[in-house]
């Protein structure tokens, strides 16, 4: 019989009624063996993620060194929870010992992970399935990476015991033996790991959108969506920004080529988008499958006479940066140029001014500029390479907007084209691009 992994974000676990239509989901269907599950999320738009409730205990505690008020709000949720699903779990102990250790173990990572924790607990309670903790099971290296050759193999175990099984998202155990946690969104990691350790035929995610949309909903109203979509296409976009799934999620499903499901937990009978390992996939019609973007960079542009025979100039001019400590996100390259693009986050309190007179020093360029205040937009998808003439469109596209293009970066794959805009133009190119490559004709 076919085994599905299903994992449901916070949106769609935010209240006692959301977490019963994701039960209800989950038992529609004797292949979904394994549920792995966030936090309670926000129940509208003002609300306050548990995650987040959770982070600020860890500031009362590390404030006062206790953290009542903070965890006081958490009870509420957790409580009403329960009362609304009319289930006989006795939280209240359980919120209580939660509080103190908390309060005990200072660890922002631990603090983080009770969301996950109680909200498992109460979905297995009310499926009737064990609760199978992510401590045991997930683990993390000294690096602080993933440990997936420990981790495997405890996982498959552990779980072909259980049967059936509910698995906290977002946290593990780090090599210190203490609670840690992917970063934020990261339960979409634990249910790709899952899905690989129990090599499951289907990675299902649930969350609050019928699939995955041609562009980011909240610039380009109801954008187009994305039927079928290859892991490569949807690494480029994940990782530029379009975060319905965490960027990292794509590694352990790939890895065995288990195709990910994106579906809306409230309109289950939508189709969703398939996300196929490439061998399997098809190109669509479509030149181009998706667009998504991120604010906020810097770019270095260093121009010198001859920099391509002068051997070893770019990697002095990494190492500089790797002296900061800081990466690059991007290195477009000409004959005599070379621009990096980075983070600009990174590049804070006198960082910035470090490295330019360090640049200068090391590389002795003709000319270096900076551009502050930078967007990326990628433009994607496979169709891209077979039709002559993309990249004049959209290039047509972006003038025609009145957005001035102030880097370009087309990526060797041949999947991805990206271009650098100033942040305040960041929407209107988005929409340029979409207008140009999903609603002319
Ligand atoms: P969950 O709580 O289920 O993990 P997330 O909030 O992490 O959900 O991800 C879903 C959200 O991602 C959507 O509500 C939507 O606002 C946003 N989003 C950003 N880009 C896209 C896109 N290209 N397609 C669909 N949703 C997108
Ligand atoms: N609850 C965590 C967060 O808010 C992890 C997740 O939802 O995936 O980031
Ligand atoms: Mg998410």
């Amino acid at each position: 019989m076919s085994m599905t992994v299903c994992k449901f974000g916070g949106t769609s676990l935010a209240d006692g009624n959301n977490i019963r239509r994701a039960a209800d989901i989950v038992l529609a269907d004797p292949a979904r063996r394994f549920a792995v599950v966030s936090a309670p999320g926000k129940r509208f738009s003002e609300d306050v993620k548990v995650t987040d409730l959770l982070y600020a205990c860890d500031k009362e505690c590390a404030a006062t060194g206790g953290c009542g008020e903070a965890f006081a709000r958490i009870r509420r949720r957790f409580l009403s929870i329960v009362d609304e699903l009319g289930l006989h779990f006795d939280i209240g102990p359980i919120l209580d010992k939660t509080q103190e250790e908390i309060e005990r173990n200072r660890n922002a990572d631990f603090t983080a992970s009770r969301g996950e924790y109680l909200n498992a607990r109460i979905m297995a309670a009310l499926l009737g399935w064990e609760f199978v903790d992510a401590k045991d099971i997930i683990f993390f290296n000294e690096k602080g990476a993933f440990d997936e050759k420990k981790s495997y193999p405890l996982i498959e175990e552990r779980l072909s015991r259980a049967k059936r099984a509910v698995v906290p998202g977002f946290y593990g155990t780090g090599a210190d033996g203490r609670i840690k946690t992917f970063s934020r969104g990261g339960s979409d990691i634990s249910g790709s790991i899952v899905a690989r350790a129990v090599n499951a035929d289907l990675y299902e995610n649930w969350t609050d959108v019928s699939g995955f949309l041609a562009c980011d909903p909240r610039i380009v109203k109801s954008p187009e969506k994305i039927e079928v979509i290859s892991f490569k296409e949807l690494r480029e976009l994940s990782y530029m920004g379009a975060n319905v799934l965490h960027a990292e999620a794509i590694f352990p499903v790939r890895k065995g080529d288990i195709p990910i499901k994106i579906k809306n937990t409230f309109r289950p009978e939508d189709a969703g988008t398939l996300i196929l390992p490439s061998k399997k996939y098809t190109p669509h019609g479509n030149i181009v499958t998706g667009i998504a973007g991120k604010k906020d960079f810097t770019v270095i542009f260093l121009e010198k006479s001859l920099m391509n025979s002068e051997i070893g100039f770019a990697r002095r001019a990494l190492s500089v940066l790797e002296k900061e400590k800081i990466n690059f996100e991007h290195m477009p390259s000409g004959i005599d140029t070379l621009s990096l693009v980075i983070e600009s986050r990174y590049l804070q309190d006198g960082v910035l001014d470090r490295l330019i007179e360090e640049m200068k020093e090391a590389l002795a360029p003709d000319y270096i500029r900076v551009s502050e205040n930078i967007a990326l937009v990628a433009t994607v998808g496979h169709g891209m390479a077979q039709n002559i003439g993309t990249s004049a469109r959209l290039f047509n596209a972006l003038s025609e907007a009145g957005v001035n293009v102030r880097m370009i970066d087309q990526g060797s794959s041949e999947l991805n084209i990206i271009v650098g805009i100033d942040n305040a133009d960041y929407e209107k190119g988005v929409r340029a691009i979409y207008h140009e490559f999903f609603e002319k004709n």
